[in-house]
């Protein structure tokens, strides 16, 4: 089943309004396997928009309008669907009552032009509108299904789960669609890409997209098949294999983010975690605190961003630093050790000690450690091991990737793959 969204609202085109409502469509319409073809926006332009709906409704058996369903005289969707459909548009005297009610309920008059919502095209169902005033209209007919849904998102997207899913399941296919996303850290994309390639292409049930973002790359698969049990098999069949061949850079195949793997990782093993931030600024922090109840494995962290700080908060030998820099492997492993010891103090319980240090830029650096150079420590019961890394890109991207690596390390040590 094709389906298209028709956005409505002059303010729509403006440069700084977004149409969110189409993204929020789009997600629940693949969830059930209808494909989207088209989207627009429309002005409030009653000629337009009765175009639009009919060029949609000719070439699409699903049309879904948003906005433009509120009292005032800009919202002309009611009308324009009434020119496209050549259906005339009935005052329901159910709705006037219900409209009357609302304001009634809010101490408010109601006021003559708010009638306006209360016409229904000829042939429609209704559907009701808890968070608003305005009802949203379903039309099936010869020409397939048109459905008129208000703009405010409160009150679209609790109309279209409750009252347009069920009559959409009534008419749609069933489930033949299923997704899979595995998600990958430690390589790059284009190394994932000539790897798994020639896998995923061979596979023609499957759309697979690859989505990249500084040390995060999903791989995003789509199974179509005859019924759903059948998608689901190609679908998990294709993950195991670009599974296998990318082996523990996967890190997730449920779209499970770095830092929540990690923290399960971190829980189920029991294992507790300090660390000693300095180019991170205590973004590390900030992911391992994301969920709630981190503090379960998440011990603390010190952002120890000048010497000064490093050497009187973590206690690391002032000669060391003024020997190797502050970011070197030997201040990397020290920063890690320090976390550790004061985890352990405060515990009473070993931990493990994580630590960045590196040079973010723009400025800093130095011929044998450039800008975008950092050092990651991890100091455990298996001793300590500090990992260099040369990241590319700005202040912000080399902070993000430095966090995402750190997090990547860390859970290759708790698994003990090699390399960790
Ligand atoms: P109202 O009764 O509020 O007038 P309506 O159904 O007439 O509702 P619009 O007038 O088109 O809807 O839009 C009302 C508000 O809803 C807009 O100002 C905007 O904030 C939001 N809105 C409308 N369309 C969208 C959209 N496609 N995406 C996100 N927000 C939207
Ligand atoms: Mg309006």
């Amino acid at each position: 089943m094709h389906a298209e969204i028709i956005a409505v609202g002059t303010e729509l085109l403006a440069p700084n309004k977004l149409d969110t409502n189409s993204l929020y469509l789009a997600r629940r319409l693949s969830e059930r396997g209808i494909l989207l073809v088209r989207k627009s926006i429309v002005g409030d332009d009653r000629e337009l928009l009765a175009d639009e709906i009919r060029r949609s409704r000719d070439a699409s058996e699903v049309v879904i309008l948003t906005g433009g369903l509120g009292p005032t005289l800009d919202d002309l969707t009611r009308e324009a669907a009434s020119d496209a459909t050549g259906r005339v548009l009935n005052l329901s005297q159910a709705i006037v009552k219900e409209i009357e009610e609302r304001f009634r309920k809010f101490n408010r008059p109601m006021a003559e032009v708010n009638k306006r919502q209360a016409y229904v095209l000829e042939g429609a169902e209704i559907l009701h509108n808890p968070r608003g005033t305005a009802p949203g209209q379903w039309l099936e007919d010869k020409h397939g299904i048109l459905i008129l849904l208000p703009g405010p998102p409160r009150e679209l997207e609790p109309m279209f789960e409750v009252a347009c899913l069920p009559l959409l399941d009534r008419n749609a296919p069933p489930f033949r669609f299923h997704t899979l996303t595995l998600r990958v850290a430690g390589i790059g994309e284009s190394d994932v890409d000539q790897r798994i390639s020639a896998i995923y292409s061979a596979e023609t049930r499957v759309a697979t997209t690859i989505l990249s973002a500084p040390g995060d790359i999903q791989i995003h698969l789509r199974a179509q098949a005859d019924d759903q049990d059948e998608a689901r098999l190609i679908a998990t069949a294709l993950g195991s294999a670009i599974r296998e061949e990318l082996g523990e850079a996967v890190y997730s195949t449920d779209g499970r983010s770095l830092d929540l793997t990690v923290a399960s990782l971190l829980r189920a093993r029991g294992i507790k975690l300090a660390v000693a931030e300095s180019f991170t600024g205590g973004l590390l922090s900030t992911r391992l605190t994301d969920a709630s109840g981190s503090s379960e494995f998440f011990a603390g962290g010190i952002v120890s961003y000048g010497d000064a700080a490093k050497r009187d908060w973590l206690g690391i030998d002032g000669e060391l630093l003024g020997r190797s820099g502050a970011v070197s492997s030997e201040a990397a492993a020290a920063m890690a050790e320090a976390a550790r010891h004061r985890a352990a103090e405060v515990l009473g319980d070993s931990a493990i000690g994580v630590s960045t240090t590196g040079f973010a830029g723009p400025t800093g650096g130095n011929q044998q450690d450039p800008v975008g150079t950092a050092y990651f420590g991890i100091a455990d019961d298996a001793g300590t091991r500090v990992h260099r890394r040369q990241m590319g890109g700005g202040r912000r991207r080399v902070r993000v990737l430095g966090v995402q690596t750190a997090l990547d390390l860390l859970r290759r040590r708790v698994l003990r793959l090699p390399g960790s």
